[in-house]
């Protein structure tokens, strides 16, 4: 499922494809993919997809990605479990269509871009550029520049376990199954360790794991487990270096320690009993 890194890769392969492009046409392939929030004024599916606004803009928080025209039009485009969301200076082939919910046709020759998603847990959002604060306030801030003292304050009342607490998205945002487990290595924190039982320090450290292990992954392309590719259609290569993740009865790499493995709120988890503490 892309998280935080997968997103950005995306988001930083389609900014030079799309910034400064002119959005010529939009095809909703599929209706129950596209929701507007409440209150937003009814408008035509093409124009809250759009079309014909200049692309001025591609912010990312979280695992959310919002595409921004001049008119300060927005769509957020969410990629749930299995979306993706591709550019090519070619058309899809008719033969390609299944599953791809929606295509946009850019002007001038720059090419077309579309989201596709199999298992449709992810969608597209149709809202007004000044609704994005609100609509990502909802959210934890972003997990990419995540402090030690938010968390801290975030959750240090807490009684979950320090994992479930990194996959809830408002308290922080972006980190999903993969580098939860990452960055609880990096920090030498057994998953199950109760929040309210960490330490200021501590937090500083987790913080800074989190901050490191998505920098890198993001440096390398993210993580392709099975169908993540970036906006140009290539796959990541973080997967190579996931310590922990996937890596159950595996030596530990940093001290030969076979990991070990077991269900955390309802997740796979994955940590080594010699090093995390
Ligand atoms: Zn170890």
């Amino acid at each position: 499922m892309p998280e935080l890194p997968e997103v950005e890769c995306v988001r930083r392969t389609l900014e030079p494809r799309l910034v400064g492009a002119v959005v010529e046409s939009a095809r909703l392939r599929r209706r129950d993919v596209l929701t507007q929030p409440p209150g937003q004024p009814g408008a035509p599916r093409e124009a809250l997809l759009l079309a014909g606004g200049r692309v001025v803009n591609l912010r990312r928080h979280g695992k959310q990605l919002a595409i921004v025209t001049h008119d300060g039009r927005t769509c957020i485009v969410q990629l749930g479990m299995t979306g993706s969301l591709r550019w090519s200076s070619e058309p899809l082939a008719r033969g390609s269509l299944t599953h791809v919910h929606c295509v946009w046709t850019l002007e001038s020759g720059r090419g077309f871009f579309w989201f596709v998603d199999p298992r449709r847990f992810g969608g597209l959002t149709s809202l007004r550029e000044e609704s994005l604060a609100t609509q990502w306030a909802a959210l934890g801030p972003d997990a990419l520049t995540i402090s030690g003292s938010h968390l801290h304050q975030a959750l240090a009342r807490s009684r979950r376990p320090i994992k479930a607490a990194l996959l809830d998205q408002h308290a922080l945002a972006g980190v999903g199954n993969i580098y939860a487990d990452e960055a609880l290595f990096l920090a030498r924190l057994l998953p199950h360790t109760t929040c309210r039982s960490l330490s200021a320090a501590t937090w500083n450290r987790l913080a800074h794991a989190i901050r490191a292990v998505l920098a890198e992954a993001v440096l390398a392309g993210g993580s392709t487990l099975r169908d993540y590719r970036d906006g140009e259609g290539n796959p990541g290569l973080y997967q190579a270096r996931h310590s922990v993740y996937g890596r159950a009865g595996m030596p530990c790499p940093s001290c030969g320690a076979t990991l070990a493995g077991g269900l955390l709120a309802q997740r796979a988890t994955v940590w080594c009993p010699a090093c995390q503490k």
